[in-house]
């Protein structure tokens, strides 16, 4: 069957039906593709099922039926063992696939797992995407894609319907790369504007006067402009993002800082705050919970510390 509005043949298969995969099927569905799901929760499945999602019993069965595979999955372990393990690409039945791997993964992992599947014929694309659960379920988000000019043009179609704003950064791996840049400086902001509003309340401005002229001022980011408002100002802390994927994401930027020899002194005092954070909160927490988290610094003013402690 052909999507007489993006010429792509067949389903499009989706693996991994968590908060952002079963966004993706909704928009998918919405925008008139056929869709196959799969996902290692059945719970998961009859949400996708339910989101108008056929569902299969293995991931086998889905590399056989899909031309083109979205993959949205907690981590870079997951995907390697979900393309080259057993009932993956590498033991499949040689017809060429495209995946787009949607998951905040490794660059590296994605280089040497591109390297695996190019010569049995597949295109992997790494499109990593910010703009949450939210995002997922309008269409809107906000896609960084690393591939060939060629193999990004093929995955166009696909693209457009899960994204608002895509940019094209590199080659294989450059996605990557630059989705645990982004997820940094998220984890550095949400840091920095917590003690921002500590300190401005301490002075005795009122939180939400404080919050409006930050927005209104050059200190603004997306924590002050969406996080503060839609999920801490109103104890809500309902973002579909967690600490868990969060502290992976500063595990990640702090892995590659080392690997590329990178001096990044601050943002690796917020890594390590993110990681001493697991004390407070548990990974299933909304990762907006960082807000909360009491800190002090020791004498030397280097290493963080857990106030009281
Ligand atoms: P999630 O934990 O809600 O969903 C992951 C899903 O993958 C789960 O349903 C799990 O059962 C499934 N899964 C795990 N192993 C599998 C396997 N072998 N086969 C099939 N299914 C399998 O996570 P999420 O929040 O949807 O995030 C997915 C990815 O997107 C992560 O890499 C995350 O860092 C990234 N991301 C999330 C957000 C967000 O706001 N939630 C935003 C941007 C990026």
């Amino acid at each position: 069957m052909t999507n007489s509005n993006t010429g792509v043949n067949g389903a499009i298969g989706v693996i991994g039906l968590g908060n952002m995969g079963l966004g993706m099927v909704r928009t998918l569905v919405r925008e008139g593709f056929a869709v196959i799901g799969f996902d290692l929760s059945g719970e998961r499945q009859d949400e996708a099922a339910r989101a108008g999602a056929a569902i299969v019993a293995s991931q086998k069965e889905l590399f056989k039926s899909c031309d083109t595979i979205i993959l949205s999955l907690p981590t870079a372990a997951h995907v390697t063992a979900v393309l080259t393990g057993e009932g993956g690409l590498a033991d499949g039945d040689g017809a060429p696939r495209l995946v787009i791997d949607t998951t905040t993964s490794e660059p590296d992992v994605t280089r040497n797992l591109d390297q695996i599947l190019r010569p049995l014929g597949h295109i992997l694309i790494d499109a990593p995407v910010s703009g949450g659960q939210a995002g997922a379920n309008s269409g809107q988000l906000t896609m960084m894609v690393g591939g060939s000019d060629a193999d990004f043009a093929k995955a166009m179609p696909v693209l457009t319907a899960l994204g608002g704003k895509i940019t094209h950064v590199g080659p294989v791996g450059a996605g990557h790369a630059v989705k645990i840049v982004n997820n940094m400086l998220v984890a550095a902001h949400l840091l920095t504007m917590s003690e921002a509003i500590r300190l401005g309340t301490a002075a005795g401005v009122e939180v939400e006067h404080l919050i409006s002229a930050l927005n209104a001022g050059s200190g603004r980011s997306a924590i002050s402009e969406v996080n503060y408002p839609k999920w801490v100002m109103n104890g809500a802390f309902d973002s579909g993002f967690t600490m868990g994927l969060m502290r992976k994401d500063m595990r990640l930027a702090m892995a590659l800082a080392a690997q590329k020899d990178v001096a990044m002194p601050v943002s690796e005092l917020a890594g390590a705050l993110w990681a001493k954070s697991a004390d407070a909160f548990a990974d299933d927490a909304d990762f907006n919970r960082i807000t909360e988290f009491e800190m002090t610094t020791d004498a030397t003013g280097t290493h963080p510390i857990k106030a009281g402690e």
